[in-house]
């Protein structure tokens, strides 16, 4: 028996194989779940079908957390096929690329309202449709990146939505506690993702990572599942409200290794 034998997980952001989602995704039907999927658009679900379907999982619902009909409608699919909810997976975030290049003092109110929708407020929509279903108590996970706390090149408005979103799990965890919900957020080093690799320099900030993280390693897709898998278990009963860092260590580093500086 698995550590998450009998749970049921809805995964929200799966564009490809190299998506984080999916690497939890996979971990957590390694550890035993049941898996049911979102995706973005109808272009993505040839992608997301047959992953879903190696993990045995033929519950694909189409929504994009930008509209509310789609949201209700994809809740209801869920609930009609699931009496019980125990876990979701939000690994969804999205700006303007032509915002990720030059300066932050530049962002546009268009690109502040909707990267702040579809990266902070989305799981806070979707918290609220969930919670309901989780009669037995739950956990909601979401995935931030350390450019939230600290000045990260290029990264720009995504770190002001991250750290919206990171203050979203401490309330969220507050609201839903009581009714035995437990929210936090895995915070995984620089990854090679269709989203990562928006980001202008995203090779260099890899690089950067591997060499001057503690670990001398940048993050992996299993490393983050399995700490997922953790996080949405029995093992991780107690802690809510968490920012988990999964990137070799290197958020405790104040400047670049030593080595280089010499
Ligand atoms: P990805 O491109 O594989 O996944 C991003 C997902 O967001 C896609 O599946 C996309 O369909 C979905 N999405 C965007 N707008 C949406 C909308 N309106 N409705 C529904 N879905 C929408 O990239 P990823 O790196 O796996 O990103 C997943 C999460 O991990 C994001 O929150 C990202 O910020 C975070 N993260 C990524 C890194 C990294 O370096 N790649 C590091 C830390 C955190």
């Amino acid at each position: 028996m698995g550590s998450m034998s009998g749970k049921r997980v809805l995964v929200m952001g799966v564009a490809n194989a190299h998506s984080i989602a999916w690497g939890i995704a996979k971990a957590m039907a390694d550890a035993g779940a049941e898996l049911a999927f979102t995706y973005q658009g109808e272009q993505l679900l040839k992608r997301v079908r047959p992953l879903a379907e190696s993990v045995g999982s033929t519950l694909l619902i189409p929504a994009d957390v930008t509209d509310s009909d789609a949201m209700d409608a994809a809740f209801e699919t869920l609930a009609s096929h699931w009496d019980r909810l125990d876990c979701v997976v939000h690994a969804i975030a999205f700006t303007d690329k032509d915002e990720m290049v030059g300066r932050f003092v530049d962002t546009s109110r268009s690109n502040f309202s909707n990267s702040l929708e579809i990266s902070c407020y989305s799981f806070i929509d979707v918290a609220r449709r969930a919670a309901p279903l989780m009669t037995e108590g739950g956990t909601l996970l979401t995935l931030t990146f350390q450019g939230s706390a600290r000045v990260t090149p290029h990264y720009n408005l995504m770190g002001v939505a991250k750290a919206a979103l990171e203050s979203a799990v401490r309330y969220l965890a507050a609201d839903l506690g009581p009714d035995g919900i437990r929210v936090n957020a895995i915070s995984p080093g620089p990854m090679k993702t269709l989203a990562g690799a928006a980001i202008r320099g995203a090779r260099r900030t890899f690089r950067h990572t591997e060499e001057n993280a503690p670990l001398r390693a940048n993050a992996t897709l299993d490393a983050v599942g399995g700490t997922a898998v953790y996080l949405a278990s029995d093992a991780g009963a107690c802690t809510s409200g968490e920012i988990l860092h999964v990137d070799g260590g290197y958020h405790v580093m104040g400047m670049p290794h030593v080595d280089n500086l010499t």
